[in-house]
């Protein structure tokens, strides 16, 4: 669904993306692994579309949908609507009922967004992206933000979602384990490069202690 060659961006005389080389097929999971500060955001942006000055060149085929690493609902529409916003669906805001119960926020679906807690406007976020079914799914550290109870629960939904539907997903994460827990393929940008690529080939789902995990973990 998505592809770079040799993208690159720079910030005034800052290069951050230096020659990007991925790859994206439908129905992979890629997790994208970097130190703070190495593109990892700027290279969502631009497979997002949301960027027009990059260098290189990229192709995405089909619908994208992404969960921003700042959760971005509008602040005057509440959180229901804020989900709902531009699907094309007969029912959208049942549709975006429907997708706010997935990640747990049915009570909060009247609220306005400036009332929500950090991980409840990431969740809002993750359900506005979901909703959407797109061919190609941007998650941008969405998970960061979550006790550890809630976040494996939306761990299960992203999976199941993602075995229903078989989008790309790209997930940007600091958690090693949980790229490895629940990617295809983890990709580490260093040097505004890809500087490292593992392929997972284990059955989900995966349990953290399998000995190949642990192997991969200590390669990386
Ligand atoms: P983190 O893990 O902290 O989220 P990241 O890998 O997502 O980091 P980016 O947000 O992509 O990093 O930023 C990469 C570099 O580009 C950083 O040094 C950042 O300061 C710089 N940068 C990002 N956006 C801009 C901008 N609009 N103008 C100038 N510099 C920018
Ligand atoms: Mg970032």
């Amino acid at each position: 669904v998505a592809r770079t060659t040799a993208l690159t961006k720079a910030f005034g005389e800052r290069t951050v993306l230096d020659g990007v080389d991925l790859e994206i097929r439908r129905g992979e999971f890629v997790a994208l692994l970097g130190r703070s500060g190495s593109g990892k955001s700027t290279l969502l942006r631009a497979l997002a579309g949301l960027d027009r000055d990059t260098g290189g060149e990229f192709t995405v085929d089909g619908t994208v949908a992404v969960a921003f690493q700042e959760p971005r609902l509008v602040p005057w529409k509440r959180v229901w609507a804020n989900v709902a916003l531009g699907l094309r669906l007969p029912d959208p805001r049942g549709a975006a009922e429907a997708a706010l119960a997935e990640v747990g926020l049915t009570e909060r679906a009247q609220a306005w967004p400036l009332t929500l807690s950090g991980g409840e406007a990431q969740r809002a976020s993750l359900a506005r992206a979901l909703v959407r079914e797109p061919d190609l799914l941007l998650l941008d550290e969405p998970f960061s933000a979550l006790d550890a109870l809630t976040r494996i629960t939306i761990h299960r939904l992203v999976l199941d979602l993602w075995s229903r539907h078989g989008p790309g997903i790209l997930l940007v994460t600091h958690d090693v384990d949980e790229a490895l827990l629940l990617a295809d393929r983890v990709l580490v940008l260093d040097g505004g490069a890809i500087a490292h690529e593992s392929r997972v080939s284990l059955p989900r789902p995966r349990h953290r202690d399998h000995p190949d995990l642990i192997d991969l973990r200590s390669a990386l």
